[in-house]
């Protein structure tokens, strides 16, 4: 496995819309039901690291633009 997945959510940003979860192809977002944001929402988590793909449409269907996917490969030693 040479892949760390980062997944950004500004849970401020976070409306509530489920986009990404509806849209997530191996279903790895959730609403946490155990916060609010500011403005009353609760926000979208990734609850299953290793079952993201990277695929970014997360971050592409967030209307708020909310969330920022980052792949990362390790790096090879100097
Ligand atoms: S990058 Fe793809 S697989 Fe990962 S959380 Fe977002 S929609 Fe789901
Ligand atoms: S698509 Fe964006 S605003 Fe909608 S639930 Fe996901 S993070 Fe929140």
């Amino acid at each position: 496995m040479d892949k760390i997945t980062k997944v950004l959510i500004n849970e401020e940003f976070c409306k509530e819309c489920l986009y990404c979860i509806n849209f997530c192809p191996t279903h790895v977002l959730e609403s946490d039901l155990t916060k609010f944001n500011s403005r009353g929402f609760h926000p979208a988590k990734l609850v299953n690291e290793d079952g993201c793909i990277m695929c970014g449409i997360c971050a592409q269907v967030c209307p708020e633009g909310a969330i920022e996917v980052f792949r990362i490969k390790e790096e090879v030693k100097k």
